[in-house]
């Protein structure tokens, strides 16, 4: 097997069927030995009973059924796990993603990449709740992580299966799987992909997502780090935190000193000294919370998904 596309699909049925055809002519050009995994993420509509005709009529067709809807990051998780292809490339559902532009990943795999990351160059999404978020996004996990993608949101990219095998996703992590294999040594292209409108049916997210990319963002940065040097991390921030305390103090004490400022009751003061200790506790807080509960998913092997039935799957 050379290829497995995986498909998370969450109330798609009107996209299913076009999106198995073009999968279908995109690849009959090439020689390839393909397989296209299906997820279905506890879809409502008439999705999974489409996905069964398919896969009745295709055997390169595989489907796995969730029990309750599990996120988009879930659903490709159990399609990576259940990949047996060479190369796995995943894929929106609705057709955003251009099936056409499989090939031309596969070649810069082949070039010797392990990762290759599709850049939407020409993104057909609204500009200020999409784009514009995106922009900062990328332009925050390029700093943090030190992988430098345009485009980390882009679902549609190509790994060689070895990549993904020690890489655990959950939350949202999905889109920092080029993060997180460049730390084991993987190495990583980005290539410009078509982008196409939705092609039925509406997205499944709001602008909730930006903020929950961001808190795991500060997780696969913490991520990153803890192997090697947690105390780093936190202390870093922990002496810029009491370097701006002394400043703070400094200033405050010049102003009654030298100015004669009453600091008697001053709410800014206050104010200032809760908002620098409570930020910092509360992300400290949250980072080891997090660690916490990815320890424990790791520990006892949770997955993070419950499958009802498997397809075309042994
Ligand atoms: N999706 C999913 N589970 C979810 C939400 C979305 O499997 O809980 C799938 C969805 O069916 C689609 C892909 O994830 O194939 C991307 O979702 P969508 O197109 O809504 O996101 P957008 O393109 O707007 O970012
Ligand atoms: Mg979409």
């Amino acid at each position: 097997m050379n290829l497995s596309i995986v498909v998370p699909i969450y109330n798609e049925e009107e996209n299913i069927v076009p999106l198995h055809e073009r999968v279908t002519e995109a690849l009959a050009e090439t020689s390839l030995a393909y397989e296209l995994i299906l997820v279905d993420d506890g879809s409502s509509d008439g999705s999974f009973p489409l996905l069964r005709e398919i896969a009745g009529r295709d055997p390169r067709v595989k489907v796995i059924r969730f029990r309750r809807n599990f996120g988009q990051t879930a659903a490709m998780a159990a399609g990576f796990d259940a990949a047996r292809g060479r190369v796995v490339v995943p894929m929106d559902g609705d057709l955003q993603n251009d099936p056409a532009d499989i090939p031309m990943l596969l070649a810069k795999i082949d070039e010797g990449y392990d990762v290759v990351s599709g850049w939407r160059k020409d993104r057909q999404d609204t500009f200020i709740n999409r784009r514009l978020p995106s922009i900062l996004a990328n332009g925050l996990i390029s700093r943090l992580t030190g992988v430098h993608l345009h485009d980390y949101g882009c679902t549609l990219k190509a790994y060689r299966r070895e990549v993904l095998e020690g890489v655990n996703l959950y939350g949202e992590l999905h889109r920092f799987v080029p993060a997180l294999a460049s730390q084991v040594g993987a190495r990583v292209a980005e290539l410009p992909v078509r982008h196409h409108p939705r092609l039925h049916g509406t997205s499944k997210y709001g602008i909730s997502r930006t903020t929950r990319v961001v808190l795991d963002l500060m997780t696969v940065k913490f991520l990153l780090s803890y192997s090697t040097k947690p105390i780093q991390l936190f202390g870093k921030w922990g002496i810029y935190t009491m370097l701006a305390g002394m400043l703070a103090g400094g200033l405050t004490l010049y102003m009654k000193l030298f100015e004669g400022m009453s600091m008697n009751r001053n709410p800014l003061l206050i104010l200032t000294a809760f908002l620098l200790f409570g930020g910092v506790q509360f992300i400290a807080l949250g980072l080891l919370g997090e660690l916490n509960a990815r320890t424990y998913y790791e520990a006892q092997a949770k997955p993070i998904y419950a499958v009802r039935e498997r397809i075309n799957l042994g």
